[in-house]
């Protein structure tokens, strides 16, 4: 059975891409099946995995817009990890995909054809609510939201609780809306801690164990293009392992994912 787990907060800089990254890498070491999908034009993800959008000649745009079968587009990373990267033509999806019906589905009906070959499916969602993110909401099975613990953290989380439940109205009645997990967090301060149960309790948001420390290996290695769990000694890279044990354990074993109590 795959499972295919959305990652999506329409404001940027929270750490999906990190998220999407890390948990496809750390999910591999236990042995699964990883396709992770790149959904944003900036090619973030892409390029984090060691492929160069500008050079690439076909991406997940042309996989929407039927132009190219996604088997013919999949590229491996050095991770173990198979990657549908993005191009800036991505950019232009979205006023295309807007003129075709069905436009919600084009990913769904992608995915469907290699989900056989996958135990888990990423999609890393753009910081926006658009054509793209609803493509993301309307082909996942669940969706987690990166959340940065900082003062103004709650800002637009209402709007995209909002999206997920027309997605579950509309066009992915089994969509499930897994919880939060806390990015950048800082355990030295109660401040994070704070603003996360904020936000948690104002939308009834359970948020994943564990929180994701801030640590500079992360910068550093979205800088240079490797990835995050390479250097696997760091807090970042042994919380994302643990997020990714939670989560496998609840995929695998049917148990509740475990949430953090914040009280
Ligand atoms: P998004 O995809 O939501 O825009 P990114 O994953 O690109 O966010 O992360 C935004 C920035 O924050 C990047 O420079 C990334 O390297 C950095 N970052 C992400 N997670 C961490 C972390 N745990 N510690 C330090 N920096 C981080
Ligand atoms: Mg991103």
């Amino acid at each position: 059975m795959t499972r295919i787990l959305a990652v999506a907060n329409q404001k940027g800089g929270v750490a999906k891409t990190t998220t999407v990254a890390s948990l496809g890498a750390a999910l591999a070491d236990l042995d699964a099946s990883v396709l992770v999908v790149d959904l944003d034009p900036q090619g973030c993800l892409t390029f984090s995995l060691g492929h160069n959008p500008d050079e690439l000649e076909a991406s997940v745009h042309d996989v929407l817009l039927g132009d190219e079968e996604i088997a013919d587009v999949l590229l491996d990373t050095g991770d173990k990890v198979t990657l549908l990267p993005a191009t800036i033509d991505l950019a232009g999806a979205e006023a295309l995909l807007l003129m075709r019906p069905g436009r919600e589905y084009a990913l769904k009906r992608a995915l469907a054809e290699v989900a056989e070959d996958f135990d888990v499916i990423l999609i890393d969602c753009p910081p926006s609510l658009g054509v793209l993110t609803l493509n993301g909401l309307t082909a996942a099975d669940q969706v987690i939201v990166p959340l940065q613990c900082e003062t103004l953290a709650h800002r637009g989380v209402g709007q995209l609780m909002r999206t997920v439940t027309e997605v579950q109205q509309i066009t992915n009645p089994g969509l499930q809306l897994l919880g939060a997990v806390a990015t950048l967090f800082d355990a030295r301060t109660t401040h994070s801690r704070d603003v996360l149960s904020d936000v948690a309790d104002r939308y009834g948001l359970p948020v994943l164990d564990p929180p994701i420390p801030r640590t500079v290996r992360f910068a550093e290695a979205s800088a240079s293009g490797t990835s995050v769990m390479q250097g696997r000694k760091n807090k970042g890279a042994t919380a994302y392992r643990e997020l990714a044990e939670n989560l496998w354990k609840h995929w695998e074993a049917g148990e509740q994912v475990r949430t953090s109590d914040l009280s």
